[in-house]
């Protein structure tokens, strides 16, 4: 189905999908945001599926929102298309914050991911141990960035995911800190949630359904010659 004929992404020409790339090798991240962005008849692909090396800018921003930009913009020169970025991560309030923009190597190990979610999840608990239930509030966020191959930025949105941090981690589905955000709503972590419930209620759910909206505004832009 092509639905955003002319949206200025890399597109097929004998298929004619518009194609957006996600600056991730995070396969959990890429299926949460096809899951959104797949039925309203775009393409999404990793950057696995591009051909040749890519060389990962280095995210040294102290925002979700600095290191988003900086995902997009690299990717999107290195590669000459244009390129969605997400930065994410967990807020947690008693610790003012951390792991924040630190959370993917929070426990400051390793490159292979379960064992560093394993290794984060540990660590969190440690840190708040002595902290009580109703001081244990947290949310994802996740910042979304549009880059265009000459560095410019098309559009940027954002997404939370409030809860509070488990004793203990709890269910198998999600990744990273999944297992440790209680929802207290639905009475089970982020985790336990199936990927649609997670994706309707999440912080990429979110921050991805806005950017949903960005795409078709830029593609009306473009095709209406704006
Ligand atoms: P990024 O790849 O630099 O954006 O790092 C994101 C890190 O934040 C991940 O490695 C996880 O530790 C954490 N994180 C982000 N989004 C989620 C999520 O949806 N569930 C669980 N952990 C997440």
């Amino acid at each position: 189905m092509v639905m955003f004929p002319g949206a200025g992404f890399v597109a097929e020409p004998d298929i004619g999908s518009p194609r957006i790339l996600l600056a991730t090798s995070n396969s959990h991240k890429l299926e949460e945001v096809r899951a959104v962005l797949e039925p309203m008849g775009f393409d999404v692909i990793g950057l696995d599926d591009v051909p040749g090396s890519h060389p990962e800018p280095v995210e040294d921003a102290d925002t979700f929102e600095g290191n988003s930009r900086l995902k997009a913009i690299g990717y999107a020169q290195s590669t000459s298309m244009r390129c969605l970025a997400d930065d994410s991560g967990l807020e947690v309030d008693a610790l003012d914050g951390a792991p924040g923009v630190h959370s993917a190597r929070y426990a400051g190990i390793g490159d292979d991911r379960p064992q560093r979610d394993d290794a984060n999840n540990e660590k969190l608990l440690g840190a708040l141990d002595v902290v009580p239930d109703a001081r244990r509030t947290a949310r994802f966020v996740c910042c979304m960035c549009l880059a265009d191959p000459d560095g410019s930025i098309m559009a940027e949105t954002r997404g939370t995911f409030e809860g509070l941090i488990t004793r203990e981690p709890r269910g198998d589905n999600g990744f990273g800190y999944d297992p440790l955000l209680f929802l207290p709503d639905v009475g089970c972590t982020s985790a336990e949630l199936s990927p649609d419930e997670k994706n309707a209620r999440s912080h990429r759910g979110s921050a991805t359904r806005l950017m949903a909206s960005e795409l078709i505004r830029l593609g009306g832009d473009e095709s209406s010659g704006a």
